[in-house]
């Protein structure tokens, strides 16, 4: 029995997460459940499965959180803010942590869950982005198991040699082919994006997600999230890496050998697939998701991305070469820049533009520190908000 804390429990992959446990009850536990804001769905989540703790990150819903649970009468800890999130990551207690809460905010509970050597199933790629180096150290120097969530990474993890663990070189790998939808604007006329809303940004083709990720789904810094992300767990740099647009996404990555095989892992593009691997790995458990159909799939297509297109896959690229508090800075400042395309306090093509301003006002140090981290991730905020401001005004 693998006794389970789900952080990000309310969101896109901790449904997913929840839907898979659901239909293993002789396999998992729900050990805690955390969210940031959303009272309703998590009462609803901890009535249905009875976790130990519930763990609110803000104060005032986990006040109300408390209060419903009192009056439903069940037995069930609530805690709240950071300290709440990093304790129910790190207690010893829990043998499984689903690190599924989305952008930096994540980045201390997932921290916490590989300092205490749990079992570490990342959804969170943005932790990996702002401290690869120091996330990867912990997990190494703590016996964590870190196992991939993001369908492509997950994907490479499963076409990678027998007896494989993240974070070592792989042996006989000439390649990674990471691939993109290309997202909803792939075929887009580029001058037509300027006018783009929030509400077209999210409408994923393929995959159904929380709308960050889909807003960078669409600019495609999601694949230059990615990219860094595998750069970290594969032990590999951004030139072992070519991202490969494929529209289907039928298959989610894959691995070319020095002898020239390339190996695929295909499937629907649902992510209880990657969730059930991961939970159940080296195991197979069955995960909800209806059997592929190559009939209706038809055929696959490949083609290379289109740089001037997508000026945040480049600027992507670009952090990932100059690694150190590079890919830190590009982190917030498209944190924060998605946030304010959402709020329409942004156009959809200035998001590269805030980036690139931020990447280019702050220089770049070592990211051999988490003082080091916080405070870069702070100080790129703060200017690219400034930058937003500007923009704005003129
Ligand atoms: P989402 O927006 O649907 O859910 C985010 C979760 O995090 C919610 O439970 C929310 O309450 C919690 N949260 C938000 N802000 C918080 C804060 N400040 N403090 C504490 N908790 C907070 O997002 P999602 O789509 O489920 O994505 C989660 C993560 O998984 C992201 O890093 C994303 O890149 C990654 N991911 C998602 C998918 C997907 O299909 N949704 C696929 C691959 C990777
Ligand atoms: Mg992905």
């Amino acid at each position: 029995m693998q006794a389970v804390t789900i952080l990000g429990a309310t969101g896109s992959i901790g449904v997913s997460t929840l839907d898979v446990i659901r239909r293993h009850p002789d396999r998992f536990s729900v050990f805690a459940l955390t969210a940031n804001k959303d009272v309703k769905r998590m009462l609803e989540q901890c009535l249905e499965f009875k976790p130990r703790y519930a763990v609110m990150a803000d104060v005032s819903a986990a006040k109300e959180l408390q209060q419903a649970i009192k009056a439903e009468n069940i037995e069930c800890e609530v805690l709240s803010g950071n300290e709440g999130l990093v304790k129910v990551a790190s207690l010893p207690e829990v043998d499984t942590v689903m690190a599924a809460i989305v952008g930096a905010a994540g980045l201390l509970p997932s921290l916490a869950a590989a300092e205490a050597g749990k079992r570490v199933l990342l959804a969170n790629k943005e932790a990996l982005v702002m401290s690869g180096h120091l996330f990867m150290q912990a997990v190494r120097d703590n016996g964590a198991v870190l196992l991939p969530i993001d369908s492509e990474h997950n994907a490479i993890f499963q076409s990678m040699p027998a007896g494989y663990k993240t974070g070592t070189k792989p042996v006989s790998v000439r390649r990674i082919l990471l691939t993109a939808s290309g997202g909803p604007f792939r075929d887009a006329d580029p001058k037509t994006l300027g006018a783009v809303t929030p509400e077209q940004a999210v409408a994923h083709p393929n995959w159904s997600m929380g709308r960050k990720i889909s807003v960078d789904s669409a600019t495609m810094m999601n694949k230059g999230l990615e990219l860094i992300e595998a750069c970290w767990l594969f032990d590999v740099g951004p030139d072992d890496i070519e991202v490969v647009i494929h529209r289907q996404s039928v298959i989610h990555s894959m691995v070319d050998y020095t002898d020239g095989s390339v190996l695929a892992q295909m499937g629907n593009p649902d992510m209880r697939t990657p969730i059930a691997h991961a939970m159940a790995w080296p195991e197979r458990i069955e995960s909800g998701v209806a059997p592929l159909d190559m009939f209706s799939v038809g055929r696959l297509d490949f083609e290379p991305p289109d740089l001037e297109r997508f000026p945040c896959l480049r600027l992507a690229f670009e952090a990932a070469e100059a690694g150190g508090t590079a890919s830190t800075i590009l982190n917030a400042a498209n944190e924060i820049a998605v946030d304010a395309f959402l709020d329409e306090r942004l156009g959809f093509t200035m998001i590269a533009d805030v980036i690139e301003a931020t990447m280019n006002a702050i220089d770049f140090q070592e990211a051999d520190s988490l003082e080091t981290i916080l405070s870069t991730d702070a100080k790129a905020r703060e200017v690219a908000l400034g930058i937003i401001e500007n923009m704005v005004v003129n």
